[in-house]
């Protein structure tokens, strides 16, 4: 249910819708637009006539109930873009922001060698996993809070705020001390204690599209972050599962321009977990740009050939330069600039 208040009701008026919420067992959400706040109200099984009840409140101009099972996450509940700030960096603000670095940490050298690489080719965010969810236990499993530490060097060096996998809720306190954004994960989209403990980090989460997910059940996926009061969500399409053998997933790229009618947040894509295959990032990346992404995450190594994973989709850094090029004027083709200089690091 959402409750539109009128653009003169006052801070008191407000205040007093949300406490006759929480009076009747309700939870109210508050989006301020431009013009005016709209309460989004969380529950089940609402009285026949509780519409009615708060209609009369002072200061509400309607009331209306959401048909859509995904309720904070919809543009029914909140129209405007949701832009996020991540040091600087606005992620959903008309701008394209590019995220890279490699699929895990593999050392200190690496990283520092691996951000100084993508943040002068013009990335704006380093990406890096120090957990890694990976299909076998004995594969390389990540560096662990070493890993982060790392993380948190290279960005002290370059300047680059930090995105990096969370996979526990019991690791999210100790992830969140060294990261800028939590990402979850395509295996995690639907592991519930783990996104609602993220809705209560203060730090952004990326929330990665589950392989076999639906566009629904990712929103859905993003209403339990919300719901917690964390209103920093961008989503990611990362591909799906289908009957092609000959790439990693199937990238959904229709979803982006679907998702974007849907919902208010940010939507990034991820190429390079899309594919599978190096030569097929770029391709992609330009594709994500020209149907309205909000950016692209991309794994880039300074030796694929030698990565500890995920070689085979790695863009080498000057492949990357050579996509960041091309992808400054389709970018622009849409109306919009890559982001460039991060306003505060
Ligand atoms: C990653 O980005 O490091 C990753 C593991 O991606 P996904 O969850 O999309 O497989
Ligand atoms: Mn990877």
């Amino acid at each position: 249910m959402i409750v539109a208040m009128s653009v003169r009701a006052t801070e008191e008026e407000i205040e007093n819708v949300l406490k006759r919420l929480e009076h009747d067992g309700y939870a109210g959400q508050m989006s301020r637009g431009a013009e005016r706040a709209v309460i989004g109200v969380i529950g089940t099984g609402f009285p026949e006539d509780y519409k009615d009840h708060l209609e009369v409140l002072p200061g509400v101009e309607s009331v209306t109930r959401i048909s859509k099972p995904y309720k904070l996450s919809s543009r029914d509940f909140k129209p405007t873009d949701t832009v996020i700030d991540v040091r600087g960096v606005r992620v959903g603000g008309g701008e394209f922001v590019v995220m890279a670095g490699p699929c895990a940490v593999e050392g200190r050298e690496h990283i520092l060698e691996t951000a100084e690489a993508v943040g002068d080719r013009g990335a704006v965010m380093l990406r890096g996993g120090a957990f890694k969810p990976r299909t076998s236990p004995y594969s390389f499993q990540g560096l662990g809070e070493d890993g982060l530490r790392y993380l948190a060097e290279a960005r002290e060096r370059c300047g680059l705020p930090v995105i990096t996998e969370v996979m526990e809720p019991s690791e999210v306190d100790l992830v969140e001390g060294f990261t800028d954004v939590l990402q979850i994960g395509t295996r995690n989209m639907q592991n519930f204690p783990l996104l609602r403990r993220v809705g209560q980090a203060r730090k952004p989460v990326m929330l990665k599209r589950g392989m076999s997910a639906t566009i629904e059940e990712w929103l859905m996926a993003s209403e339990y972050i919300l719901a917690e009061g964390n209103q920093d969500v961008m989503l990611c399409e990362r591909g799906i599962r289908t009957f092609e053998t000959m790439l990693r997933n199937t990238l959904d790229l229709s979803c982006v321009p679907m998702a974007r009618r849907l919902t208010h947040l940010p939507i990034i894509v991820d190429p390079s977990h899309g594919t599978g295959k190096w030569y097929l990032v770029k391709p992609m990346a330009l594709a994500a740009a020209a149907v309205g992404a909000d950016g692209i995450i991309v794994e880039v190594h300074p030796d694929p050939d030698n990565a500890w994973s995920d070689g085979p989709q790695a863009l080498t850094p000057d492949n990357f330069g050579d996509m960041m090029k091309a992808l400054e004027s389709v970018v622009e083709a849409t109306g919009r600039r890559l982001w460039k200089v991060p306003a505060t690091v």
